[in-house]
């Protein structure tokens, strides 16, 4: 077989099924394809070689004996670095975190293993998941692999730009705010943040519980559908967990893919699109929107007032409550400890030492920010309020569903900017989540789809949005979307697809 990396996770784990393919071989593919084109695009905070080949060898073994496996058994898998993996390192891409090593696995990362998919190793993100280019990481940038001189969203932009450089075909991102589907946007995959409560978040570190929630990153809607159904599932450790059935996701994308929409409401949300968006990205949106028209969707206009405030709201909430989830790291638990070079050694010291050391510049100011917000006296007036307009946000989907099935807008404003170009301007970067932080305040699920390529030869994400417990509708719209793009252009949309010099 030709190039393993190139097939997607489906079509390599039939390749698996038949024995055309070895596990040990698709790994070691991966694993080729991460040694020559992961210096420039530093995806990859961590490679476990040893161990996914170990897992790998494994699997082989098993489908010789003649063992049932799991459909995805031996298809390698890259691992966001804020997932808590036992014996890898995990760090959040955070610098307090250095060499810290957990001693277990996050519930995902143990149905991952349970269902024996090689761990190619852990993502680089922006430090605590907070940010959207993967610039505020501890350990360096990841490139776009589009254009290296952008970035490939974030915080999970290590995730997507693994999967879209072919150096995986699965990834796992987390979403608080828009962390999977932004940098899926930016960087031509698919990324999906499931219902809340859906997959697990035992073992995730935390940035803000109300809104954090995993999910699948990939190169197809099918392919999320596998790995969504692979992860999802009730958690006794997680107490906000679902005890819903987990949804028939690769059935209803396959629905999507025969181009099955006929009948669907499709919503469009007037204030999701038009000032402030790329002609580009509008003009890619306005395309995939007519293409389910003319499959047969109903495609109606609804209207959401308060998500103007959605963004506003987001930036009380998270830093209010990662301020407290951050608490934890003090020095005396885990990873860095710093103690004062001068003056006694008192745990305060130790402490500010090492926080002042250990925290990049946005997650310090996240903390002040949270801080303050919920410092009495101010608690009503900001976290208050923040949560009163996060009822209307919930009150504007609840409406809106009344009318649409499903709802849909450009994912990010613009294609994928320059390194550098939004650093210095903490409320430019916030304003790349503008269309996904409602969903992550409303609990509701949220897929964005390659739409094609913009003016400037990037690629840009439509999103789709499902009411809460509703995400089999994402793949039945998404995959549909996917399809008719791809009839529409005679082939695979995103042609141009990434090729990178390999570097030595
Ligand atoms: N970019 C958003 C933020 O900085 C979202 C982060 C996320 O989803 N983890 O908070």
């Amino acid at each position: 077989m030709s190039d393993l990396t190139r097939l997607s996770a489906a079509a390599l784990a039939e390749a698996l099924t038949s024995g055309e393919v070895s596990s040990v071989e698709a790994t070691q593919a991966h694993l080729d394809r991460i040694a020559a084109v992961d210096g420039p695009v530093h995806a990859f905070l961590h490679v476990s070689s040893d161990e996914a080949l170990a897992t790998a060898r494994g699997v082989d073994e098993a489908r010789a004996k003649g063992e049932s496996l799991h459909p995805l058994a031996g298809v390698p898998i890259a691992v966001k670095d804020v997932v808590v993996t036992r014996g890898l390192p995990t760090t959040a891409g955070s610098r307090i975190l250095e060499g810290w090593i957990p001693p277990y696995d996050a519930t995902l990362v143990t149905k991952i293993k349970a269902a024996r998919l090689p761990i190619l190793g852990k993502t680089n993100m922006d430090e605590f998941a907070m940010g959207s280019s993967t610039e505020h990481s501890g350990y360096g940038n990841t490139h776009n692999p589009w254009d290296l001189d952008r970035i490939p969203g974030g915080s999970g932009g290590g995730s997507a730009a693994a999967v879209a450089a072919y150096e995986a075909p699965l990834a796992i991102g987390t979403d608080t705010g828009g962390s999977i589907r932004q940098p899926a946007a930016v960087t031509g995959t698919v990324g999906v943040k499931p219902t809340y409560g859906s997959v697990s978040r035992y073992g995730l570190i935390a940035l803000a519980s109300s809104l954090d929630q995993a999910g699948p990153v990939t190169r197809t809607v099918l392919d999320a559908a596998l790995l969504h159904e692979l992860i999802a599932g009730h958690d006794p450790h997680d107490s906000t967990s679902l005890t819903d059935p987990v949804g028939d996701y690769v059935a209803q994308a396959r629905r999507g893919l025969a181009g099955d929409v006929a009948g669907m409401r499709v919503g469009v949300v007037k204030e999701l699109s038009g000032e402030g968006y790329q002609p580009g990205v509008l003009a890619r949106f306005e395309e995939s929107l007519e293409l389910l028209r003319q499959a047969g969707a109903e495609i109606v206009e609804v209207s959401c007032p308060h998500f103007e405030y959605a963004l506003a709201a987001y930036y009380l909430i998270l830093p209010a409550e990662a301020s407290s989830n951050l608490a934890k790291f003090d020095g005396m638990r885990y990873g860095l400890r710093v103690e004062p070079t001068e003056g006694p050694v008192t745990a305060e010291r130790v402490m500010a030492a090492t926080r002042g050391q250990g925290f990049g510049d946005e997650v310090k100011r996240r903390i002040i920010l949270g801080t303050y917000a919920l410092s009495a006296g101010y608690y009503d007036a900001y976290y208050g309020s923040a949560q009163k307009v996060r009822t209307l946000i919930q009150r504007d989907f609840a409406a809106a569903f009344e009318e649409a099935d499903v709802l849909v807008s450009p994912t990010a404003p613009t294609t994928a900017f320059k390194l550098g170009e939004k650093l210095d301007d903490p409320l430019a970067m916030y304003l790349n989540d503008v269309a996904t932080i409602p969903a992550n305040l409303a609990g509701v699920p949220g897929m964005s789809v390659p739409s094609g390529l913009c003016e400037d030869g990037l690629p840009a994400g439509f999103q789709v949005i499902a009411p809460a417990r509703q995400d089999a509708r994402l793949y039945r719209v998404g995959a549909a979307v996917e399809a008719l793009l791809e009839a529409r252009w005679g082939g695979p949309i995103l042609t141009k697809a990434p090729e990178l010099e390999a570097s030595k």
